[in-house]
């Protein structure tokens, strides 16, 4: 598992690890965090601090560990700063990959899991978005983690072939702060009894899905039989509209906050959500936690930590 110290690694790994699989962790903590390590380490992980650009120790790690799946996360993901710096996006997102990818193929390696984002979409033609919607990225984030998903595609030689899942918007315990998604935004402003910062009118939508039925696809991605390679949306498939959103998170805080609206942020998608009809029928996937429970769950994590 690369990235096995980010948000969704650490999140992933403690649910392999609690169902028994034997997993190997890499990430090279540009991003992620130690303490997380030592966590799943108590839990039973191996680690290896690598980072994915070096080719070499990738190839040796792999050859070491001779691991039946690779889950690639490790990634760099903030849109912003794949504008600011393009080329080290190239590198880690793209030649990373193929670093993993060139490593998996010498080692035997059965199946690779690839995650790939909703970013690949860019602005949607139609309505809810299917795997066959075109793929027109707006950033060198999309575009990198496009180019990552082509190439696992093309070049991942396993018998089990690779599967890319196309995550929207994930959220959980654990996000990232400086990269945090929407939910984590407003549940820090509510939290310090500011009212939610909305960009635009909040009638934008997005969908959104808990990481631990991210988690979840990923494993059935992993195991699944598979004809031929693939690509997956992973999301909830519902549109929630970001000014509901806010309304949300301060009712559950039990305040009365009115949102504030603030210029919509030039580039920003009006609607997006997912056909998950694909994933739901050929792995037998489906998110299991809504939004309300989810945000319940996260909100009082949260207060329980403060308290
Ligand atoms: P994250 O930043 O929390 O985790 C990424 C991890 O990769 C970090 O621990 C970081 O240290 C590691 N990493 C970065 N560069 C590395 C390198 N050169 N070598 C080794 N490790 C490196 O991000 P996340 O939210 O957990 O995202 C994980 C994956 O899911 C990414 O591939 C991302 O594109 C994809 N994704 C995430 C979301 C979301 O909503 N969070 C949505 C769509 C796709």
């Amino acid at each position: 598992m690369t990235g096995a110290a980010g948000f969704i690694g650490h999140n992933l790994c403690a649910v392999l690890l609690r169902r028994g699989f034997e997993v190997w962790g890499l990430d090279d903590l540009s991003r992620g965090f130690a303490e997380r390590v030592d966590w799943l380490r108590d839990m039973g992980m191996e680690f290896v601090k690598l980072d994915i650009r070096d080719r070499d120790g990738v190839a040796e790690a792999v050859s070491r560990i001779r691991p039946d799946v690779v889950v690639h996360l490790a990634a760099l993901i903030s849109v912003p700063e794949s504008f600011e710096k393009p080329e080290l996006y190239r590198e880690v997102n793209v030649e990373g990959t193929g670093n993993l990818v060139s490593a998996a193929n010498d080692s035997g390696v059965w199946r690779f899991v690839y995650a790939s984002s909703a970013a690949v979409y860019g602005d949607p033609v139609k309505l809810p978005i299917s795997e066959d919607h075109p793929t027109r990225p707006l950033s060198p984030y999309g575009e990198t983690k496009l180019e990552g998903e082509r190439l696992v595609l093309r070049s991942f030689s396993g018998g089990g072939k690779a599967v890319s899942l196309r995550l929207f918007n994930v959220y959980g315990r654990g996000q990232n702060l400086e990269y945090a998604g929407v939910i984590t935004r407003f549940i820090e402003r509510v939290r310090e009894g500011k009212p939610p910062v909305i960009f635009g009118d909040g009638e934008q939508t997005r969908d959104f899905v808990h990481v631990l039925d991210v988690s979840e696809a990923v494993v059935r991605a992993s195991e699944a039989e598979l004809d031929g390679s693939d690509v997956f949306n992973v999301a909830s498939g519902k549109p929630v509209k970001i000014r509901d959103l806010a309304y949300m998170v301060a009712r559950i805080f039990d305040v009365d906050l009115e949102p504030i609206y603030a210029d919509p942020r030039p580039g920003d998608i009006r609607h997006s959500y997912a056909d998950i009809s694909k994933i739901q029928k050929t792995l037998s996937w489906r998110p299991g936690i809504s939004l309300e429970k989810g945000l319940l769950e996260l909100i009082r994590a949260d207060l329980n930590r403060l308290s």
